[in-house]
């Protein structure tokens, strides 16, 4: 493209805006803005003074900013073409291969974070299904004397969780949750569990970019959503210290057969369906009962 074809950043941010809403991408001018400072090389809030000022992109930056937008428009994940998904308080490496976090996970997020305030000063945490590492990095910024385990069965996603836990001290497992026997030196140790676990029903109709480009194998949890989360409560009940709390991410669907797992187990207490931010019903938290189960829901 010759020299200033391109127009000022706000005539290109302003056409980048259009062709994305006409692509059916939901936030259009967010990710315009974001692509546009992610081509710049500057942070969002420094685009805004850019744009009032009248500035042109230099061409290569131009040229890079028409080919984002491009992929953006194909549907591509804005988190795949910057590289990164903000969660909470940390910024996760993520592309093809891994699950980019969600918002939604935050209120599992915020919630775990309660526990962690009541905790001693050296609790055992363990972040299954973990992905990226979201729910794993951002428990252990928040509490620097936890011991973190964070597990996933998938190498290529794995692969994210080492380079983003880096500099930490969180160790990183790879299982299947579904596997019997995992990690049975945690029995009776763990202080906190989450799991943002496969969960949609099969068939369900999703957006492309989660459909075309999260794994399927961190989406799906078999034909009702619920083909992992048992496995997860049975791990619960056998390394949760006693008043040690689970929380699981599930369908929006899954709330009552979620709670009716744990309710099964028969070892759990404070039994909570709870809601994202949006609303929705999203998690469920629990505690372990005492060695003589005085907490059990059915007691309460
Ligand atoms: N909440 C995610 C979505 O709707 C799914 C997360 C999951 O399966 N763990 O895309």
């Amino acid at each position: 493209m010759p020299s200033g074809q391109a127009g000022t950043l706000r005539e290109v941010i302003r056409a980048a805006t259009a062709t994305l809403a006409q692509a059916g991408v939901a936030s259009p001018r967010a990710d315009a803005e974001l692509l546009a400072a992610h081509a710049a090389g500057v942070d969002r809030s420094r685009l805004a003074v850019l744009e009032l000022s009248g500035h042109r992109l230099p061409d290569a930056d131009a040229a890079r900013y028409h080919e984002l937008i491009a992929a953006r428009a194909r549907r591509v994940p804005l988190q795949h073409l910057t590289g990164t998904a903000a969660f909470g308080p940390v910024t996760l490496q993520v592309g093809p291969g891994v699950f980019v976090p969600r918002p939604e996970t935050e209120a599992l997020l915020e919630w775990a974070y309660g526990v962690l305030e009541h905790a001693g000063p050296s609790p055992v945490v363990v972040d299954l299904c973990t992905g990226s590492g979201a729910l794993a990095l951002a428990l252990a910024e928040r509490h620097p004397g936890a011991a973190v385990v964070a597990v996933d069965d998938s190498a290529e996603a794995l692969e994210y969780t080492r380079r983003n836990a880096a500099g930490t001290g969180i160790r990183i497992h790879r299982a299947d949750v579904t596997a019997a026997g995992l990690l049975p030196e945690l029995d009776g140790r763990v202080d906190l569990l989450v799991c943002n676990p496969p969960y949609i029903p099969e068939g369900a109709c999703l957006e492309p970019e989660v459909a075309d480009h999260d794994p399927h194998h961190a989406l799906f949890g078999g034909p009702d959503g619920m083909s992992v989360i048992p496995a997860v409560a049975a791990l619960a009940g056998r390394w949760l210290v006693p008043g040690g709390a689970v929380g699981i991410e599930h369908d929006d669907t899954t709330a009552d057969a979620t709670v009716a797992v744990l309710r099964r187990a028969g070892v759990f207490g404070d039994i909570v369906a709870r809601t994202d931010l949006t609303g929705r019903p999203r998690f469920v938290t629990a505690v372990r009962s005492g060695p003589d189960n005085s907490r059990r829901e059915d007691d309460a």
